[in-house]
């Protein structure tokens, strides 16, 4: 029996807090953050390309550049070298809202070394994948695994939490871009208690308690992009005002997660917000980052 190709559904993140500790010398930012997977998803099926070490790449749904720009084609180029295996054809069928902080990309990204790890039967040590995935993003480590994790340094470092239950999520996302470096240009950063609240954070989704999760959500890109873009502050104040438990700005933005306590009270909430020009996903936590499934066998000879 011959593998012809693999499925991967990669799942989005949003961050449950996020604080801006410090900025780097290489130009980035240390940050502490409570990373999550939602069952919101692209789909990447992967086959081999035969002939050649090469990558190819074919865009599905939402727009993404179809060349080397694009996260997934650099992570098989990665898996290529790395790995040693033979090319990989990738249909990518975008529908995770894009430069949103939902991490769409890096999830694509991780998804393609976890894919070709797969589909060549290779057995990349863990290690391996982790360097590989940080040299890709600061958030491809994270969805290698996915699940729920604190993240600190850029984000790579990353420390397993118990999965999260009792909770939904309704992901809104105005219909523009945030750049994730604007985003940092406009933080405020090293705010005193900025451990603080991730502390307190880590330590309700330890013990499952959502009350005290709820209320110590912050993020300290919020503040810069909400003044920059009031249609963000529109946002996160409706989402209270329909009855959210918190609503917290995800990574950069510009999407706003707003808490909910289970899928009935997401979708009445979709329902209400509806019809004003903003992506609503009501979306429940994922214990992984991705899933893989056989596209198809078939008999060799
Ligand atoms: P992060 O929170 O990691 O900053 P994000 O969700 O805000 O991520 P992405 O959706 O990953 O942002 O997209 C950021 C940029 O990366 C966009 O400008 C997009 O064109 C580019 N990009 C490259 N490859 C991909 C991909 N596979 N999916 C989405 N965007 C991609």
């Amino acid at each position: 029996m011959r593998l012809q190709g693999v499925s991967v559904e990669a799942f989005a993140k949003i961050n449950l807090g996020l604080a801006v500790t410090a900025a780097r010398p290489d130009g980035y930012h240390d940050i502490e953050t409570v990373f999550q997977s939602v069952s919101l998803s692209d789909t990447l099926a992967l086959t081999p390309l035969e002939s050649s070490s090469g990558v190819s790449l074919r865009v599905h749904g939402l727009s993404v550049p179809d060349g080397p720009d694009n996260l997934a084609w650099r992570a098989a180029e990665a898996a290529v070298a790395e790995f040693g295996c033979p090319g990989v054809s990738i249909d990518l069928t975008k529908r995770i809202p894009v430069a949103a902080g939902l991490g769409g990309g890096s999830a694509d990204a991780a998804a393609v070394l976890v894919g070709a790890d797969a589909l060549f039967a290779i057995g990349a040590p863990r290690e391996t994948l982790l360097d590989v995935a940080a040299a890709l993003g600061s958030d491809v480590p994270f969805m290698l695994s996915g699940g729920t994790a604190l993240g600190t340094g850029r984000g790579e470092s990353l420390e397993r939490l118990p999965a999260l239950s009792g909770v939904w999520f309704v992901l809104v996302t105005p219909r523009f871009a945030v750049s994730a470096g604007d985003a940092y240009r406009m933080a405020r950063i090293g705010l005193t208690e900025a451990l603080s609240f991730t502390r307190v954070n880590c330590l309700a989704v330890r013990e499952g308690d959502i009350p005290t999760l709820a209320k110590g959500l912050r993020n300290d890109l919020e503040a810069g992009v909400l003044s920059a873009y009031p249609e963000v502050a529109r946002v996160k104040e409706t989402l209270i005002a329909e009855g959210a438990l918190a609503a917290v700005m995800s990574g950069s933005g510009p999407t706003v997660v707003g808490l909910v306590k289970d899928e009935p009270a997401g979708q009445s909430m979709l329902t209400r917000l509806a019809g004003r020009g903003w992506d609503i996903h009501v979306v429940a936590p994922i214990d992984v980052g991705q899933r893989v499934t056989p596209i198809e066998n078939e008999p060799v000879g």
